[in-house]
């Protein structure tokens, strides 16, 4: 159950962030609808992602779901459906659990080898769908974050977008932990100039890479300054989260 109170909270939270995207997208002279927010909705109960979902509703933004464990997004999952969210797995995806997430995800974002997305074709291809991916980069190169090197990262996604049943839709990312700016902002760009290589190569399956999911609470105005499509934002809306 969610209180009025709670509900008021995050639709209050929800309008900061908003805020937020639309100033950091206006201060680069983009425009503020080119960028998505997607909620970032780990640990937090079902009844506080729809307290969300329905915020988002009254402040006439439209928002994405976004899970990092498969057991979490099946989890919530059918409590949401009525809503309809487009969900994301934005975390390390084991293939023994792709049927599990391709119940419910709409884009598996965080593709990082070959073989996951040759698993998710061939799931897409038995339930006559396409699945949209994302390849996600470790720009940082920092040992504890997932992703595909960046010098690898143009070959993968070639690889990806010529399956048969995927649809490669970007890039995804998860900013350097430092505070400074610089080196985070470098990140971006980075990600955003493997987007630009890719689309430019006209490889098969490869005009529709245009996402960029990059910046998270902490750093989403950098990312939106590098060209961020998609924003990923959990401790802005829902408050901190307890600890693991
Ligand atoms: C948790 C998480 C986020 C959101 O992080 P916050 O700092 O809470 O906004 C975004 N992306 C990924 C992959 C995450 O795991």
């Amino acid at each position: 159950m969610t209180t009025q109170q709670e509900q008021d909270r995050i639709e209050e939270r929800l309008g900061a962030v908003a805020e937020r995207v639309a100033r950091a997208a206006e201060d680069v002279g983009r425009d503020r609808a080119e960028v998505r927010i997607l909620l970032a909705s780990k640990t937090h109960p079902a009844s506080t992602v729809r307290a969300a979902l329905l915020a988002a509703r009254e402040l006439d933004l439209p928002v994405l779901l976004g899970e990092n464990r498969v057991q979490e997004l099946t989890a919530k999952a059918p409590e949401l459906a009525d809503l309809k969210p487009e969900w994301h797995v934005i975390g390390p995806l084991q293939s023994n659990k792709v049927n599990h997430a391709l119940r419910w995800a709409h884009t598996i974002a965080s593709v990082a080898a070959l073989p996951l997305a040759e698993r998710v074709s061939r799931r897409a291809v038995v339930t006559e769908r396409t699945v949209d991916v994302m390849v996600q980069v470790n720009v940082s190169g920092e040992e504890s974050k997932s992703g595909v090197a960046p010098e690898d990262a143009v070959e993968l996604a070639t690889q990806v977008a010529a399956l048969e049943a995927v649809r490669l839709r970007g890039f995804m990312t998860i900013g350097t932990h430092t505070d400074d700016d610089d080196v985070v902002r470098a990140g971006f760009a980075r990600l955003r100039a493997i987007r630009d290589e890719v689309l430019a190569s006209d490889a098969p399956g490869t005009a529709e890479a245009t996402e960029l999911s990059m910046g998270m609470t902490g750093d989403l105005e950098l990312a939106i300054a590098e060209g961020a499509t998609i924003v990923r934002v959990g401790t802005a809306v829902f408050g901190a989260r307890p600890a693991p």
